[in-house]
């Protein structure tokens, strides 16, 4: 059966067709630059690659290239549309509401909708990419996969900021986490590869990309997680700060006269590791830099691992016991310095990596711990579009697609 997972962000869509339940890739695209006249179209099926810059005005005129290039009688891989029995949308905020999948329908879409406040950059597009696929895949069933949803086991304890209640009465602000379809993904990896029940493993999975985040799970659920409210709290990322102290907003705002556009600016788009290196977002360009001697690069990378161990250590504390730290993500698979110096010194909390088989381990699903080692260490590399495939498989299944 094909399901295609689709993945829109404000000027881009991402797509993947699967065959399922064999889990292949049968072809993969991404458009980019959305909204101009030079965008970008890059198609694959197999090795064949297809290239090309034209306008796309909106996700709408994106989704109707989609459908054309997957049915096109040379570079297509159906012929008729009704051939992909389900859309699986990536949604990023499913509020409280959403524990889970969802077959979309209007009230879905109501409550996307809905909370649009809290993911102003994202619930937007991904509710164009909605309608759209719903215009050009009329017979697919339509399912939504939210980032949110795997926090939704975090209680209240770890969930609610120590502000005045009302504010989480009336607005409902707390921390609801992101990045959960990948942080699932690798827990119930981790799972399969221990030969255990997928809710009998205790685990903290470190999703480091652009974007990094990283959870506490415990029999197989999130009860923590170092993203807030938005996706701005926690780790060090390419541009985003991470946690700081709010008075400093509150400084910027009242003693330095920065506007709260600025301010947004500053945290989420000229801070973290591109803030504090000055070079680049890019993990590769920093460790480059530094292996030069650039002191600010070194610094960036020191500042950045420190952040992640801390939070590994406070994550330990919160499982009691754990069977596994999980790297994933572009740093997380790729970038062996980074899982070195997260996890040096913490031997005495039994956990001890591999320095050869880490080294050697790049984009490959392997344990990097020694055999004596209690905790064991893995790099399992994510497949966020995988994870969203085979929820989506499912709802057909049960729609009687088959
Ligand atoms: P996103 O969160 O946008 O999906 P990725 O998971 O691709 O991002 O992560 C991007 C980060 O991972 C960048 O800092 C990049 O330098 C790093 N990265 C990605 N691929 C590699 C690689 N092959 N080797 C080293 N670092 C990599």
């Amino acid at each position: 059966m094909n399901i295609l997972v689709i993945n829109c962000g404000s000027s881009s869509i991402k797509f993947k067709l699967f065959s399922m339940p064999e889990n292949t890739l049968v072809a993969s695209g991404l458009i980019e630059k959305i909204g101009g006249t030079d965008a970008t179209i890059n198609y694959s099926k197999g090795t064949s690659i297809f290239r090309e810059t034209r306008k796309v005005s909106d996700h709408r005129q994106g989704l109707e290239i989609i459908a054309k290039l997957l049915t096109d009688p040379e570079r297509g891989v159906v012929k008729n549309l009704s051939e992909i029995k389900g859309i699986g949308h990536r949604v990023v905020h499913g509020g409280e509401e959403f524990t889970g999948s969802m077959l979309i329908d209007e009230k879905v879409k109501n409550k996307i909708k809905e909370f649009i406040p809290l993911a102003p950059l994202h619930n937007p597009p991904n509710m164009e990419g909605i309608i759209a696929s719903e215009k050009y895949f009329p017979e697919s069933v339509q399912v939504a996969c939210f980032d949110t949803a795997f926090h939704t086991t975090i209680s209240p304890v770890a969930y609610l900021y120590a502000i005045p209640y009302r504010f989480y009465q009336e607005y409902r602000i707390r921390r609801y986490g992101f990045h959960g379809t990948s942080h699932r993904y690798v827990a119930r990896r981790f799972a399969q590869l221990m030969g255990r029940h997928k809710y009998d493993v205790n685990l903290i999975t470190c999703h480091l990309g652009n974007g990094c985040s990283i959870t506490a799970v415990k029999n197989g659920r999130s009860i923590d997680t170092s993203m807030g409210f938005t996706p701005l709290e926690g780790l060090v990322m390419g541009t985003r700060s991470g946690d700081i102290d709010p008075g400093i907003i509150l400084y910027f705002v009242e003693n330095l006269g920065i506007k709260p556009s600025e301010v947004n600016k500053i945290l989420n788009k000229e801070s973290g590791l591109a803030g504090i290196s000055g070079v680049s977002n890019d993990f590769r360009s920093i460790v480059e830099s530094a292996s030069k001697g650039n002191k600010m690069a070194e610094l960036a990378i020191e500042i950045f691992c420190y952040r992640v161990k801390k939070y590994i250590g406070a994550y330990l504390a919160v499982l009691s016991r754990t069977d596994g730290i999980v790297f994933t993500a572009g740093i997380g698979e790729n970038q062996p310095v980074v899982r070195e110096k997260s996890l040096q010194g913490l031997e005495e909390l039994g956990i001890i990596i591999d320095r050869e088989k880490n080294k050697n381990c790049t984009a490959t699903e392997q344990e990097i711990s020694s055999p004596e080692s209690k905790i064991k260490v893995f790099v399992i590399p994510t497949n966020e579009e995988l994870a969203i495939a085979s929820d989506t498989y499912e709802f057909a299944k049960k729609q009687g697609r088959i």
